[in-house]
Parts: structure tokens; sequence; C-alpha cells
């Protein structure tokens, strides 16, 4: 059916304008000719002639096909989608921050500089660490400087055996796939019955071909592995390293300190704890944390503070060099600190205490309704299994498309993946009861129409522009322009 009021394309109307430029700030007279000719149009585009209003609307609609997390509850396990103040956009866009150019002499960029000094220092205090960069833009660039490190450091002491990083089978994809980046092997370490490193199967991995071991903790099932001493002493004993992936670290701030529990490198996800929007490949912040021996590695500049106050250091000869153009993404970094400022220690506290409380209030009421594997105290997220409703032939995606229904985002599906038919949930600390109480309800409906008429389910979503989508299909033949 022809939609009865016509697509923005083809409401255009010669000569209605949709903008209002600012004045030049310079004359553009004779522009052209300054410009490379190839690059010059030579047609005007073809864009609709639409008012300022059809514009907006336009957009506004786009972006309702989106859900996110300013539009509703987005409980995307390991990804922390928590609402991220605003007053953090305000001050990321100051423009003292905003308008700074990365080349300015020093003397001129000392407030960006002391905020990078600063927020180092903070998230070293979080993180139990010694050092921190902030230059790796995302969790997987973080693992691989952080993996880089660790190699530059066996190589310094001659050890150039150490080829091997040990992963447990629990473990997020971009773990092995970073140690495969730097060129090393990976080796899987299995878990136990309690969902924990199987120590039995660390001993027997664990040799001096080890140069680290890649640990999440609390891991992707949300849970706590207790045995963490003793991993640490295992790896420790045969000359490796502990590597803490530290991207979801809503469940520890100001609890448990990675250096404290044997970590010896560390990187955080200021995308995802600290108060960045995420998700959609936007910019991201995954800073590196090391402790003191292994502080010499750490990529190059590194923020100074000397009698003239703040300066840009490469004086680190056994650096691994720069990871990335200037100084990472310097406007997320200023979110991550107005969000440490504005909360302090007791807010950061407040933040862990509240995801757990709200994790551990939707699993306590799911776990009857669903199958638990692990059925304990979870920590920021925990992980249900659609196994019981698959004898129905209702799987996880069905539950996750029936979702939308209800305008909720699904959890994180099939992952991970020793979990069948997983789904893995994550609150975060920023949702109240009532938000909390109508995901529950909504999971709890969706499990009795399993039972009683999986036909609604397994016809979902009935609500959504598009029903279920192609989305092989969609990645591989993407189409992006409307066509007349
Ligand atoms: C998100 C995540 C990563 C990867 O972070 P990116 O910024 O997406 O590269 C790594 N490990 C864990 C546990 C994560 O949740």
């Amino acid at each position: 059916m022809k939609p009865l009021l016509p697509l923005i394309f083809e409401r255009s109307v010669a000569g209605r304008t949709g903008y209002s430029l600012p004045p030049a700030e310079f004359p553009l007279e004779g522009i052209e000719q300054l410009l490379p000719q190839d690059q010059v149009r030579q047609k005007l585009p073809l864009l609709p002639e639409v008012s300022e209003g059809d514009v907006i609307r336009h957009y506004i609609n786009l972006s309702l096909l989106n859900h996110n997390i300013d539009r509703g509850f987005y409980p995307l396990g390991s990804c922390t989608m928590k609402y991220n103040p605003k007053v953090n956009e305000d001050v990321s866009r100051l423009p003292g921050f905003a308008r700074l150019h990365p080349l300015v002499p020093e003397e001129n960029a000392q407030g960006a500089l002391e905020l990078i000094y600063r927020l180092e220092q903070y998230l070293a205090e979080i993180s139990g660490m010694d050092a921190v960069s902030l230059q790796s833009v995302a969790g997987a660039h973080g693992e691989f400087t952080g993996l880089k490190i660790i190699l530059a450091y066996h190589k310094a002491r001659g050890d150039f055996r150490r080829q091997t990083i040990l992963v447990p089978d629990s473990a997020h994809g971009t773990n092995p796939a970073s140690a495969a980046m730097v060129g090393m092997k990976v080796v899987q370490v299995a878990s136990d019955a309690n969902g924990c490193v199987s120590l039995e199967d660390l001993r027997a991995k664990t040799d001096d071909t080890v140069a680290a071991l890649m640990l999440t903790n609390p891991n992707t099932l949300g849970l706590f592995d207790v045995n963490i001493g003793a991993i640490a002493d295992i790896v420790h004993a045969a000359g490796g390293l502990l590597y803490y992936d530290g991207a979801n670290a809503n469940a520890i701030l100001g609890k448990v300190r990675p250096g404290d529990t044997g970590f010896d490198v560390v990187h955080l996800n200021l995308h995802k704890t600290f108060s960045t929007p995420h998700g959609g490949g936007g910019p991201g912040s995954g800073p590196v944390g090391v402790k003191s021996q292994l502080a010499p590695y750490l990529p190059v500049p590194r923020v100074v503070q000397g009698g003239e106050g703040y300066s840009l250091d490469y004086d680190y000869p056994q650096s691994i060099g720069k990871i990335h153009s200037f100084y990472g993404n310097f406007a997320v970094n200023i979110r991550a600190y107005a969000y440490i400022r504005m909360l302090g220690a007791e807010g950061l506290k407040a933040v862990s205490e509240d995801a757990v409380l709200n994790a551990n209030y939707i699993q306590a009421r799911l776990k009857d309704a669903y199958h638990l594997e692990y059925d304990r105290l979870c920590m920021h997220e925990f992980v249900l299994s659609a196994k019981r409703q698959l004898a129905k032939g209702v799987k996880t995606l069905d539950i996750a498309k029936r979702l939308l229904d209800f305008g909720l985002h699904p959890p994180t599906v099939y992952f991970p993946l020793i979990i069948e038919e997983a789904m893995m949930i994550e609150p975060t600390e920023t949702e109240g009861m009532e938000t909390l109480d109508y995901f529950i309800e909504a999971m709890l409906q969706i499990a009795r129409e399993a039972e009683e008429n999986p036909e609604i389910v397994l016809g979902a979503p009935h609500t959504t522009p598009i029903s279920r989508l192609d989305e092989v299909g969609a990645a591989r033949n993407p189409v992006l322009k409307w066509q007349p």
C-alpha cells in the first residue's frame, strides 16, 4: 500500500528551503579555484527541497525505528547499556575541550592534559594499578595494547618462549581474537561445575610457554570467581602474567580491585562502565592499566607533571609505541572524568551495589520460569536459558523477538557459548523497580505463552514496522539508498 503521506524524497518542491546557514567566516568568492579541481562538484546534489520541519520529522521518525537506551530498557548483558547522564555530554562539548586542536602547543592545552593526568590516576586507583594510558579506543584495542605490553615485558627479560595465552571457555570473543592479533597461540581453559575456571584444567595447561591468562571477573556468566587467588598463584608461579578484561566493571567499583587480586594488566571500557553512550560503532575508550614493572612498556606519549605544568613525554625507550593518533578519544575521556567526579568514591560504590541488586532481583523472579544453569548469587548480570521452552519449539531467538513487542530491547542472546539457548541479562544500576518489574512481567508472560500459545512467540515481533529481518541478507546486500 502506498503511504498516505509521501516519503520526504517525494515531497520536494522547487525553491522550498529546509536550512539556514550561519554567515561564512571567510569570503567564499573564488573558493572553487582553491580546491583540487577533481573534487569540485560539477552538478548540484539531487537533494529533496523540503522545509526544516519536514527534515526534523524525517530524522526523528528514523530514530524511532531503532531502540536505544534513551527510549527504553536495554538489558544487554556484558555491554552495560546504562543511562548516561546528559551533563557529561554537556561537559564534553565545552568549547575549551571540543575546539582544542590536538596539535596546539602543550602550554595551550594544560586543562586537557590535566584532565588526562587526573583521569589516569582515578582509573589506577579504581583498578588497583600503578600506571594507566588512555590511548586505546575500544575494549578490544585495550586487549591488543595490554598483550603487546605483556609480550614486550617477557622479551625484555629474554623470555622468548612465552607464546601462549590462556583463555577460559566463558571468555568474551575479543579475548582469543586479540591474542591471535598479536600472534599468540590461544589455549582454552574449561569451566568447572560452578561456572568458574577449572583449577585442574588450568594447572594442566599452565607451563613455561604461557605469557598470560586473560580473565574477566566476574565472568560473562555474571559469577565472581572466588578462586582468583589460587588462579593467580598458578599462573604467576609458572612465570606468566594475569590480564584482567575489565570491559564491564559495573560490579566491582569501590568493591574489589583487580590489582589487589593478582592481576598485572587491566583494561576498562569507559564506553560501558563510565557513561559514554555506545553501540553502533561509536567512539569508545579502553584505557590500559599496569603494575609498575610493566609501566615502561605503556604506549607513548605519556602525560607527565613537572614544574612547568603538564606535558607529553615520549622518552620511554621500552614503550610499545603509539597505538592511536594523538591521545585516543579525548571526548570520551572527558565524560568518564565528569562521571567519576560527579559520583565520587561513595557514588561509584553505590553504582555496583545497585547493579548487583537489580540483577539478583530479576534472577530471583525469573528462575522458576526459565532454566538457570548456575543457581547462585550473581553479580551485575546473569545467564538464563530457554532450554525448557525449546521443548515447545520456542528458541531464545523467538523470546528475544517477542520482547520487542513490549518495547524492550532483548538481552544478549546465544552468549556465553557454554550455555545452551543463552539469554544474558544485565539491567544495570540506572533502572528503577518499575522498569525491572515491567521486564519481569513481560518475560513471565512470554514463558506462559511458550507453554500455552507458542505461535504468538514464534510469529513475533508483531508491533514493529518490519517483522523478522533477513539479518544475513541485510548485512551482505544492504540497501542504503532511496530509489524512486
Ligand atoms: C564489550 C566487551 C569487550 C570488547 O569491548 P569493545 O569496546 O567492544 O571492543 C571485551 N570483553 C568484554 C567482557 C566485553 O563485555
